[in-house]
């Protein structure tokens, strides 16, 4: 995928690319007058959910296609590029009918394949900007293969969504942020745009602000925001939805991508891991130096290398002991078994030297 072209122009001066917009369009007055406001902020992309996949029935599923002119509206109106998700190829039709800018494939669409190939085939041969949100389980394989799907079908402006992880444990959060996912992303395609939807990770309108910030340090190119002209009003997603007003007052207060004050502090944090790995192979360099001795020690008193109930012991401690500084036990076990197992081969080796062929030094 190194040929994607730019979803839309980034802003010159660094700023964050912005999409703000309702989780739903409701109805004509609140798509406008949520919109007119974010226009005249500046905001250049506005989003509004038309067909919603809800988790349970009875829910409110969206307006649907009655939406699409108030959108055209906005779109006239104001001058804002339009966007909306679509999940069946019916979406697909009817949005690009209408002439809506931009589209994006909800988490629960780039969870199964079947739909996203579904997805894929509507749109093969439209030039359209699609973005992916990632799927509900923090799998990146599956998040890079609906991307890939689109990129099959021709699509080349092409950009990702960070929205959160469904997980039992979420603490804080609505959807786990596990920033390793889309770092490695970003890692694996750095040319995508990666746009953070700190909405939907936080869950809550306290939330957007610092979850929206740590994603622009973290370098992500911009942010999908919820925003209505009446937060505690609206039909889906209440608690997460800002004033217009609050957006653009976030989106002031925003770090500029990739400026020198992210760039300096990912260098200090760079050398800082360096310091921890030159400290951890010295400390091993060390600890294969005790097992020499070790192994010295068991040849001649004449004791096998391996000691399973001592192998034992020690995993089920570092494994504990890993956990409460909070890595996980699985992690630790699997660590351990790779030094252990170096250990032995350098215990053998000691042993082997100096050794004759009737077994005595
Ligand atoms: C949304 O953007 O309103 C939405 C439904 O999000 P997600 O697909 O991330 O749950
Ligand atoms: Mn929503």
């Amino acid at each position: 995928m190194n040929d994607l072209q730019p979803i839309v122009q980034l802003p010159a001066d660094g700023s964050a690319l912005l999409i703000a917009g309702p989780c739903s369009a409701e109805t004509e007055e609140q798509v406008l007058a949520t919109a007119r406001p974010l226009a005249r902020g500046g905001v250049r992309i506005f989003r509004a959910g038309l067909w919603k996949p809800r988790t349970k029935p009875g829910g409110f599923e969206g307006v649907g296609a009655a939406g699409l002119p108030w959108l055209a509206r906005v779109r006239r109106e104001t001058g804002m590029l339009v966007a909306t998700e679509v999940a069946t190829p019916d979406h697909v039709a009817a949005a690009l009918d209408a002439g809506i800018d931009m589209l994006w494939l909800g988490a629960r669409t780039a969870t199964d394949p079947f739909a996203v190939q579904e997805l894929a085939d509507a749109l093969r041969g439209r030039d359209v900007p699609v973005l992916v949100k990632n799927p509900l389980s923090p799998d990146l394989e599956l998040w890079l293969g609906a991307l890939e799907r689109l990129h099959d079908a021709g699509l080349r402006r092409l950009g990702a969504i960070h929205r959160g992880f469904g997980s039992l444990d979420r603490g804080t959060y609505r959807n786990a942020p596990l920033w390793s996912v889309p770092i490695e992303l970003r890692r694996r395609l750095p040319q995508l745009p990666l746009l953070c939807d700190p909405s939907h990770i936080g869950g809550r309108r306290s939330l957007v602000e610092p979850i929206g910030r740590r994603a622009m340090e973290l370098g992500f190119d911009g942010l999908v925001i919820e925003a209505h002209c009446s937060p505690d009003e609206a039909w889906s997603d209440r608690a997460q939805q800002l004033t217009p007003e609050q957006v653009l007052r976030l989106a002031a207060g925003l770090a500029p991508r990739r400026g020198d004050a992210t760039a300096e502090q990912l260098e200090a944090l760079r050398r800082e891991i360096d310091r921890c790995d030159d400290r951890l192979v010295g400390i091993l360099a060390r600890r294969m130096e005790v097992a020499r001795a070790i192994g010295r020690w068991k040849r001649s008193h004449a004791m096998p290398v391996l000691q399973a109930r001592r192998y034992d012991e020690l995993l089920t401690r570092r494994a504990a002991q890993a956990e409460e500084a909070g890595m996980s036990a699985d992690f630790m076990r699997e660590l351990m078994r790779v030094i252990h197992g170096e250990s032995v081969r350098q215990q053998l080796e000691e042993c082997g030297e100096g050794t004759t062929a009737d077994g005595k030094r």
